[in-house]
């Protein structure tokens, strides 16, 4: 099957900056070279219009995406273990079948309209371990939209949990490489260092080791994750996880806020990426990720507060630059290609995320009046200062057509937002008889020894 896209403007890629006016062909789900035959290929007229390669988020929790607006009646926390122990450790715990279904058909379908082709998420829910994978993944094909996948490993639910946690990795990762999910693969999943026994921490090391995967981890995310590896191990968190085998270079470290300069030196040793997260990182009041010393390897994600990757370049920008004035514009599109070169990793397809010839066709369509000219030199200002997700008109994913005119191809928009809405009235009713959950790193308990 063919497609051409006539007269866009294409970005072919954001790092280096590569813009031209060309009518842009897909092939069997692929850009084709220019010049390739199209005739009697279908035909969608771009002109005027700005094409560049589908967003990719780094960093996401889809289960969350029914929390917007939940009930709160607790006393407010007061820090992040309080944030997690009162808001989200109650919220996995209430999640069922139903529920991760909604959430991710949900969030995948904010994603897609926001024009973020691939998501690496992060998901949890230990009511409901087995199998949870499978409907995040059938929930995220039926959109068409491309995801790299993991199940939260954690002890903070008891050892049973975190076992179930690990294996439900495995057996997904064995699914995903058995073939018959092609645009989902797996990663190793777990939370934090501050709730995984060196038991878990080595099962999920040994894990993405056997599998050639990284392990996806938040890392230093608060304070309290340092303080916790220090006064169990007598280490902090980077070097606790490079000794355990768990750091190497298709490791994702979400956040990385309170990493030190011995830690930031292992990660680059290690080739790891960090995953920078900075509205969540902002509304948790955890603290300013070192990024200047994290160097190229960081990515961007959301930690679940949508998938509007444009928007979360935008803010990375303008926090990042209120900090340090000489902060170039390309910065954000390189933290963004930083993030399909991890997805591009997992994918074991090296052009995810451009539009040259050969790569996979994960573009956005993009309505946007070209008021001043745009080409490769002014590509990063229009991106901070023009460019949004309200633009996107037209999403392709491998080829397919997955939005289309600023509507879902596949699903039924309003039928995905009514099962949403009823799924988080369950989701909220159940979550009013969650306790606050009652784990806490080391700093605040004393442990059994
Ligand atoms: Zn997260």
């Amino acid at each position: 099957m063919t497609l051409v896209l006539t007269g866009g403007t294409v970005v072919r890629s954001i790092r280096p900056a590569v813009v031209e006016t060309v009518d842009l062909v897909i092939e069997d789900g692929r850009v084709a070279p220019s010049g390739a035959d199209s005739s009697g290929a279908e035909r969608l007229d771009c002109a005027g219009r700005l094409i560049v390669p589908g967003n990719v988020c780094a960093h996401t929790h889809l289960y969350s995406a029914l929390a917007r607006g939940m009930p709160y009646h607790l006393a407010p926390p007061r820090t992040f273990v309080e944030i997690l122990q009162r808001v989200w450790w109650r919220l996995d715990r209430a999640l069922d079948p139903a529920a991760i279904r909604a959430s991710a058909l949900a969030g995948g379908m904010e994603a897609l309209l926001a024009g973020t082709t691939t998501l690496v998420d992060h998901h949890v829910s230990p009511a409901a371990v087995d199998g949870s994978l499978d409907i995040v993944a059938d929930a995220l094909a039926e959109l068409g939209i491309r995801s790299v996948l993991c199940y939260e490993t954690s002890d903070r639910d008891g050892p049973a949990i975190a076992r179930a946690g690990l294996a439900e990795n495995a057996r997904f990762l064995a699914a995903a490489a058995a073939g018959g999910r092609p645009l989902a693969r797996g990663m190793v999943g777990a939370h934090a260092s501050f709730t995984l026994s060196e038991e878990t921490l080595a099962g999920c090391a040994a894990l993405a080791r056997d599998r050639s995967v990284g392990l996806h981890v938040h890392v230093a995310e608060d304070a309290a994750d340092e303080r916790d590896a220090e006064a169990r191990f007598g280490r902090r968190v980077a070097a606790r996880l490079a000794e355990a085998g768990a750091l190497g270079a298709r490791t994702l470290l979400a956040h990385g806020v309170h990493l030190d300069a011995g830690e930031i030196e292992i990660v680059r040793d290690a080739g790891a990426t960090v995953v920078h997260n900075p509205r969540s990182n902002m509304n948790n009041a955890v603290g300013r990720a070192p990024l200047a010393a994290l160097g190229d390897r960081v990515a961007l994600g959301t930690d679940g507060i949508g998938a509007d990757m444009f928007e979360e370049g935008r803010v990375a920008y303008f926090r990042q630059r209120e900090q340090d004035v000489e902060t170039p514009m390309s910065w954000p599109l390189e933290r963004l290609a930083e993030g399909a070169r991890v997805a591009a990793e997992a994918f074991d397809d090296p052009h995810l995320g451009r539009l040259e010839a050969g790569a996979p066709a994960d573009l956005v369509v993009l309505e946007y009046p070209q008021v001043t000219p745009l080409d490769a030199a002014t590509l990063a200002a229009h991106w901070l200062f023009g460019i949004g997700s309200g633009s996107v008109r037209d999403v392709f994913v491998a080829g397919d057509p997955v939005v289309s005119d600023g509507r879902p191809v596949r699903v039924d928009q309003a039928a995905v937002a009514a099962e949403a809405r009823a799924g988080a009235g369950r989701l909220w009713r159940r979550l009013e008889e969650i306790d606050v959950h009652p784990f806490n790193p080391v700093e605040v308990r004393s442990w059994p020894t």
